[in-house]
């Protein structure tokens, strides 16, 4: 048995204008592919290969197979976290919440920003909530994920260069700005409320 990387859940160029095809191709088939390909070499014939990704992740040691476990799920994840129809606030359940804990839309907004455009290097931002349902933002290095500090995600965003260098070059900040055209607050309020796995 081995992972299978999922199929993106829109087409490689419908999110532009905010990502382009190239960046999304080199992004999916070629990073993420990656991940899983390396996954898959270093699992083969092991007992976690047949265990659910999530499980490999939090169980594993820092080293190679977190790395590409973590990659190939936070990847899958990311995905979805953006969709052709995305973008606008959030509303119901995670609005109240995201008002609750962070003082409103904007100041998330612009805290989640931030945390994105000062993480030094290649990881991920993250809004995760904890056991008692509080939300926080995480600005984690290079595969980290709140997975693996007792905390769900909600909502995250690549901010590796990979993810942008292509559609903007070093300008990050243009990147996460554009991320809020198309973020996808229907998946994040699934996985608030729990109707996601
Ligand atoms: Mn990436």
């Amino acid at each position: 048995m081995s992972f299978k990387q999922p199929e993106l859940p829109y087409a490689l160029g419908a999110l532009q204008p905010f990502l382009h095809e190239e960046q999304m191709n080199y992004h999916y088939n070629k990073h993420q592919a990656a991940y899983f390909a390396k996954l898959n070499t270093l699992l083969e014939g092991k007992p976690e290969a047949s265990a659910p990704l999530t499980d490999v992740i939090v169980a594993a040691a820092a080293g190679p197979v977190f790395n590409n476990a973590a990659q190939a799920w936070n990847h899958d994840f990311f995905w979805n976290c953006m969709s052709p129809a995305g973008g606008g606030a959030p509303r119901g359940d995670m609005l109240e919440a995201i008002d609750r804990d962070f003082g409103g839309y904007d100041k998330f907004k612009q805290a989640f920003s931030e945390k994105a455009a000062n993480l030094f290097g290649s990881g991920w931002a993250w809004l995760a909530v904890d056991k008692l349902g509080k939300l926080e933002i995480m600005a984690l290095s290079n595969a980290d994920t709140p997975l693996k500090h007792d905390r769900k995600p909600i909502l995250t965003l690549d901010v590796w260069e990979h993810a942008y260098y292509i559609d903007y070059r070093n300008l990050r900040p243009k990147f996460i700005e554009g991320f809020w055209t198309k973020v996808n607050w229907d998946f994040a309020a699934k996985n608030l409320d729990g109707s996601t796995k």
